[in-house]
């Protein structure tokens, strides 16, 4: 364990180091503040975002840096690591062009209104979160230019919790919010609050229990192994047979208000109230999903308050893979190949899908040191039976977002 630490710190000081050269290599002098924000990944509570119901993610040890300065010509400047192209912008026009800086660009408006400033800045990034790959690459670069932004105004937070920087009257949440604006008014992608809270909020060793109706967060202890599985599938029919669940979420919603007009969101309905009402297939079982799911996600929180035991997580996890299987019908082949492969294996609690589904990533719950075994092999077991490799990297919970020493 002391090695993995070890490693890990290292890898910290050296991306730290890589921001830093390549802010002074691109813009001629150095950062005045550098600052990093996590990638996530949601180990129980899916599909209930927008129903009203609660998410737990843990931030990963993937994060993305962002070295921060005041621009000398009145432009603002954006490059990064992984795209290599170089945007500008004049901040007071900022406005979404499809370019892979408007994340940069809105990210500065919105830290605007929590005392980021005005002014034209320069901004570089380098970030080990895979894009696109549903770890949440965006609500990083998002929560790290914006806590820069801060941070260069001399703006400190307040703490939340036990999990922010002391004094100020913004915190980490104020952050959070300000992201979650970036990405759904300014590069207009319409998505819920988890990726930005988890990126912002989440603590070493914990989870975030995250109410999505009311925003409300809280640390819950988590101290297990994640084994990310990407199985590099395509996701091209993902957007359209996600807006058909939203839709039948509706419509079961609807339905069910009949009975009970004081029902607020399809995740509180009660297990009678569908029972009684008798939704017509496949509401019924799409219902039942998420109602079920966010009951896990509190037995789930349960079960790590009084000490995580493996057993009872890994129960929780394969019965949400089973839900999303059978009632939810968002996995796939491959999805459900590795929630099979990993079940009943000593050091493992349990897998499942995680994210939207219909292609994507899985999860493999269980000892850090039994994860990094089985890694390989699994790797290996899976390209024998679907002619690809995956992609897999594995975490423990990780810290939330930080302005770096
Ligand atoms: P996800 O958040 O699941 O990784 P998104 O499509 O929401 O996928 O966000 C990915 C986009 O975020 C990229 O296409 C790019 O525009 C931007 N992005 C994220 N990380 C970086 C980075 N290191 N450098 C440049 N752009 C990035
Ligand atoms: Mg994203």
């Amino acid at each position: 364990m002391t090695a993995s630490v070890a490693s890990g710190d290292e890898g910290m000081l050296a991306r730290r180091d890589e921001v830093v050269s390549l802010f002074t290599l691109s813009f001629g002098r150095q950062p005045a503040v550098v600052a990093s924000a996590p990638g996530r990944v949601n180990l129980i509570g899916e599909h209930t975002d927008y129903n009203g119901g609660a998410v737990l993610p843990i931030a990963i040890a993937q994060r993305t840096w962002v070295a921060i300065g005041h621009s000398r010509d009145g432009l603002s400047r954006a490059v990064s690591r992984e795209l290599g192209e170089t945007g500008a912008w004049r901040h007071a026009d900022a406005k979404a062009t499809h370019a892979w800086w408007d994340y940069v660009a809105g990210a500065l408006v919105s830290a605007e209104s929590l005392g980021g400033g005005r002014s034209a800045r320069e901004v570089a990034v380098v970030s080990d979160v895979p894009m696109g790959a549903g770890l949440s690459s965006s609500a990083a670069l998002e929560v790290a230019t914006i806590l820069a932004a801060l941070a260069l105004e001399g703006v400190t937070l307040a703490a939340v919790g036990d999990g922010a920087v002391a004094g100020g009257s913004r915190s980490l949440r104020d952050v959070a919010l300000a992201a979650h604006r970036t990405e759904t008014e300014f590069v207009g992608v319409q998505c819920g609050i988890m990726d930005q809270f988890a990126s912002a909020l989440c603590r070493e060793g914990h989870a975030l229990h995250l109410r999505c109706d009311t925003a409300q967060a809280t640390a819950v202890p988590f101290s297990r192994g994640v084994l990310i599985v990407d199985t590099m599938t395509p996701r091209a029919l993902r957007q359209s047979a996600f807006n058909t669940r939203r839709a039948e979420c509706e419509s079961a919603l609807a339905i069910l208000r009949t009975y009970d007009p004081a029902l607020q969101t399809l995740a509180q309905a009660a297990p009678d109230l569908l029972a009684e009402s008798a939704l017509p297939a496949p509401l019924d079982r799409r219902a039942r999903h998420v109602v079920s799911e966010h009951r896990r996600v509190r037995e789930f929180v349960s079960a790590c308050a009084e000490g995580g035991d493996g057993e009872r997580l890994g129960a929780l996890l394969n019965a949400s893979h089973r839900s999303l299987r059978d009632d939810y019908e968002c996995s796939s082949p491959e999805l459900d190949w590795v929630a099979e492969h990993c079940v009943a294996r000593v050091g493992i609690d349990g897998a499942r899908l995680t994210g939207a589904g219909w292609g994507g990533c899985a999860i493999v719950v269980g000892d850090d040191a039994t994860l990094r075994t089985i890694a390989p092999d699994l790797s290996d077991a899976f390209e024998t039976s679907w002619g690809h490799a995956p992609r897999t990297w594995i975490t423990t919970p990780m810290a939330g977002a930080r302005v770096e020493a």
